[in-house]
């Protein structure tokens, strides 16, 4: 008997008549005799909603209070899609993070997952029903609620396929699998049959968020077969895997956007040794994540520091940075919220050369102009003011010709 888990997201569950489309499907497989761990997300746009809610009594809601608001709206789901089991006549039980002891750190709001109980899902399994999970929620050994970061369903599914060495963790979403970039901004986007667990974290980490990272971490660490499937329609979806299980492999896989980043800029510091450390030292101890960095020296001996933060983090760290160019005797810190990063991926990148020029080529056809850049083994990032997103998009999406062939022969 296959052990499959299958995690529904947001917009499938988005209504009572979701909820009960998704109980037929569920109803089907569990007849077939699968074995089945059912993860659910809150309807679409709940969290949001809390969010709103919790932002509508405090400036900044973080914290304890925030994750036992947060993680009421995947309670609200698995008890009505057990219900809705039940009137199939299929025998269900729903957990919430606590019940099963989906032990997590204690960082609220951004927890990772360390160990699940799974005795009492196995219990369930074998007496033949079907568990239903609360995604993005667990407790700390404290039994204090945490949740894991938004899109964090993705990972308890994956972890909890981990742990019950599941034959399969499927994702069901809103769209037919993981495409070559987001089909919603590029409609000539092409389904990936197959993408590599490396390509896929990259494109999760660079804005691709049809899988949270986390989970495509927790795939290919403990070797999870994840496949994302539509809620709405048959088919074969894509499937995560090892790239020794992948035949034909083209150059890149994907084009992504990020538009959750903030530029922001130290400008004219003295170019001496320690003015890194000086800058980001004070970032760091404030929590706050850099991504890009980029320091470029002028010839009258000074310096120009460049990164990017996360655009929630902008205004805190335009704060820090004002407070360290005093003491630096720095000349200005500016920054820019308006702009985004658009990445290229691919394994093939390794084994073909000339990949960035064709990039920056066919960038400067369209007149965009490139603010930084960076680039890894199978990714190069760019970043761009944001009047260029959707622009910047297509132009690499086609220049790396990953269009489905039947829209761009007409
Ligand atoms: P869910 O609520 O089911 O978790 P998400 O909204 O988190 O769904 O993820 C699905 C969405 O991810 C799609 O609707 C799509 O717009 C977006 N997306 C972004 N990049 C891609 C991509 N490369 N392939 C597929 N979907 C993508
Ligand atoms: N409901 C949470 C969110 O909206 C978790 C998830 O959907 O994966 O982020
Ligand atoms: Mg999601």
């Amino acid at each position: 008997m296959k052990t499959i888990v299958k995690k529904f997201g947001g917009s499938s569950v988005a209504n009572v008549d979701c909820i009960q489309k998704v109980a037929e499907k569920v109803a089907l497989a569990h007849k077939a005799g699968e074995r089945i761990v059912v993860v659910l997300s809150a309807m679409g746009g709940e969290t949001d909603r809390l969010l709103d809610l919790a932002r509508s009594v405090e400036d900044h809601p973080r914290g304890r209070e925030l994750d036992v608001l947060l993680s009421t709206g995947e309670q609200v789901t698995i008890s009505l899609m057990c219900m809705a089991l039940e009137a199939l006549g299929v025998s269900a039980i729903s957990y919430t993070g606590a019940q099963i002891k989906i032990l997590t750190d204690s960082a609220y709001n951004k927890a990772r997952i360390i160990d699940i109980d799974k005795k009492r899902l196995n219990e369930s399994l074998e007496a033949g029903k079907v568990a239903v999970v609360a995604g993005f929620q667990g407790v700390d050994s404290e039994n204090q609620i945490t949740t894991l970061g938004r899109g964090g369903s993705d990972t308890t599914a994956v972890a909890l396929a981990a742990v019950l060495e599941a034959d399969e963790c499927q994702i069901f979403t809103d769209v037919n699998g993981v495409y070559t970039t987001d089909p919603r901004i590029v409609p000539e986007a092409r389904r990936l049959p197959e993408v590599t667990y490396e390509e896929m974290l990259e494109m999760a980490s660079l804005g691709a968020k049809v899988l949270q990272i986390r989970a495509v971490e927790f795939a290919s660490k403990y070797d999870v077969r994840l496949r994302v499937l539509s809620s709405f329609e048959e088919g074969t979806g894509t499937l995560i895997t090892t790239e020794e299980n992948i035949m034909e492999q083209a150059v890149i896989s994907g084009v992504t956007l990020n538009r959750d980043e903030a530029q922001v800029m130290v400008v004219g510091v003295p170019d001496r040794p320690g003015v890194a450390g000086a800058i980001l030292g004070p970032v760091a101890d404030a929590n706050i994540e850099v991504d890009m960095i980029v320091q470029n020296s002028a010839a009258d001996g000074a310096t120009d520091f460049t990164f990017t933060v996360n655009r929630e983090d902008f205004d805190i760290t335009l704060k820090i940075l004002r407070e360290v160019a005093e003491g630096l005797s720095a000349r200005d810190v500016r920054g820019d919220r308006n702009i985004v990063k658009i990445s290229i991926v691919g394994v093939g990148m390794r084994s073909h050369a000339g990949i960035a020029s064709r990039m920056f080529r066919a960038l400067s056809a369209e007149n965009i102009n490139i603010l930084m850049i960076s680039t890894s083994e199978i990714k190069i990032s760019i970043v761009v003011d944001q009047k260029y997103s959707e622009l910047g998009l297509r132009t690499l999406h086609s220049e790396f010709e990953l269009a489905q062939p039947n829209l761009t022969e007409v």
